[in-house]
């Protein structure tokens, strides 16, 4: 049985790992032959993301289709399961979240919490936002944000032209937030099994360091009924849009315990990696079972865990040689991405810790990504 995956970054290969302990076979696509995951197989495909007929033809060689980025494009994965091809989540799912304020439309249609938000096609619009909302606003690219990157907090009107310029600039769609100021960024992850089974794991809490996700406690340390009504919100947002497969959905929690949603992403998420030490199943497992109509794998969590991200701190080659002192730190387990060029700020790898505590794991994974030399 072969699971073609649709990206080849650092989720691919983690999938890839899964894939292998349950006796599956994978296939990489990606617009690039040579990426991290893709050197872990045969068989890989290489076309751009509309390229229809290049997907076609990986599609023939494979079981399943998933997707570990969100930069495949929606109508060719449309087109090829009207063909019969068997692609989860689908194209369709993938279209409503992939464009953030159609995102925000569908999670707002649904009852749920969401920041005051507008489609901005002008300056004009924009400033209407920030009259509407107050100041700040939070500008983004409707498509291909991550990382922050499509993002402008807009604390003045008087930025708001050079932002818009700044944002609009190769022709991107925006939309206009509200700026949330939250206690805390929560996560959750969600499995949705095929005949709509939801399994979500526990709520996490991301620290984000220059909009990059930089440290995951889990489970984030909140009162059990504010965690209670994360996963709440997290399933519905999952149920909203209907797919099959992991979603990782961001959260705000605000200073009185309300929590607000920021985004969902159709796939394996860098605040779930701490579910491959810490949790009975991992999120790459999990997705695997529900593209592949398997029972759901339990979401319990074994021990407290604590995740801090490997970023590059150069630029140049780098090798398993930068992460061999971190090995002798007792429960400490290092990734690396298998990424040739390291550059300031690039995701190469990430450490999970185990702990008595949340405490206990975080000064375990913070000491083990400090004798990094990435
Ligand atoms: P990306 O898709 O690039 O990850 P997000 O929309 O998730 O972008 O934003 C990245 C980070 O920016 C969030 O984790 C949060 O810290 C901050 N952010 C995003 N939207 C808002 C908002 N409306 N108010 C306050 N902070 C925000």
């Amino acid at each position: 049985m072969r699971v073609g995956i649709l990206g080849g970054g650092q989720l691919a290969q983690m999938l890839t790992q899964a894939a292998v302990s349950l006796g599956l076979d994978t296939a990489i696509y990606d617009t690039a032959p040579d990426t991290p995951a893709s050197r872990l197989t045969h068989h890989n495909g290489v076309g751009a993301w509309d390229d229809l007929a290049a997907l076609r033809d990986f599609a023939a060689a494979c079981d399943v289709l998933t997707l570990e980025n969100e930069f495949v494009r929606a109508e060719p994965l449309i087109a090829l399961a009207d063909e019969g091809v068997s692609i989860h989540p689908s194209g369709r799912t993938l279209a409503k979240i992939q464009d953030k304020l159609i995102q925000k439309q569908t999670l707002i249609a649904a009852g749920l919490p969401v920041p005051p938000f507008e489609p901005v096609a002008s300056v004009a619009d924009a400033a209407h936002a920030g009259a509407t909302f107050g100041y700040p606003i939070v500008l983004k690219k409707r498509y291909g944000g991550y990382d922050g990157y499509g993002n402008a907090t807009v604390l003045r009107h008087s930025e708001v032209a050079e932002a818009y310029a700044r944002l609009s600039a190769s022709g991107a769609a925006l939309m206009a937030e509200s700026f949330v100021s939250f206690a805390r960024e929560l996560a959750v992850m969600v499995v949705r099994g095929y005949d709509g089974e939801t399994r979500a794991y526990p709520v996490v809490e991301t620290v984000q360091r220059n909009h990059i996700c930089h440290i995951v406690r889990a489970p984030a340390g909140i009162p059990r009924h504010i965690a209670a009504l994360a996963q709440e919100i997290a399933v519905r947002a999952v149920q909203a849009f209907g797919g099959v497969g992991i979603f990782g959905v961001e959260l705000f929690e605000l200073l009185d315990g309300q929590i607000v949603l920021n985004e969902i992403a159709p796939r394996p998420h860098n605040s779930g990696h701490y579910t491959i030490e810490a949790c009975v199943t991992s999120q790459f497992e999990n997705l695997l079972r529900a593209v592949l109509r398997w029972p759901l794998g339990d979401v319990t969590q074994l021990r407290p865990a604590v995740m801090v991200n490997l970023l590059g701190t150069r630029t140049g080659e780098t090798s398993a040689a930068d992460i061999a002192p971190a090995l002798g730190v007792l429960d400490a387990h290092v990734h690396l991405y298998g990424k040739r060029e390291g550059r300031v700020g690039r995701k190469m790898g990430h450490i999970t810790a185990l702990g008595a505590t949340v405490a206990d794991a975080e000064r375990i994974a913070v000491r083990a990504a400090s004798l990094c030399t990435l």
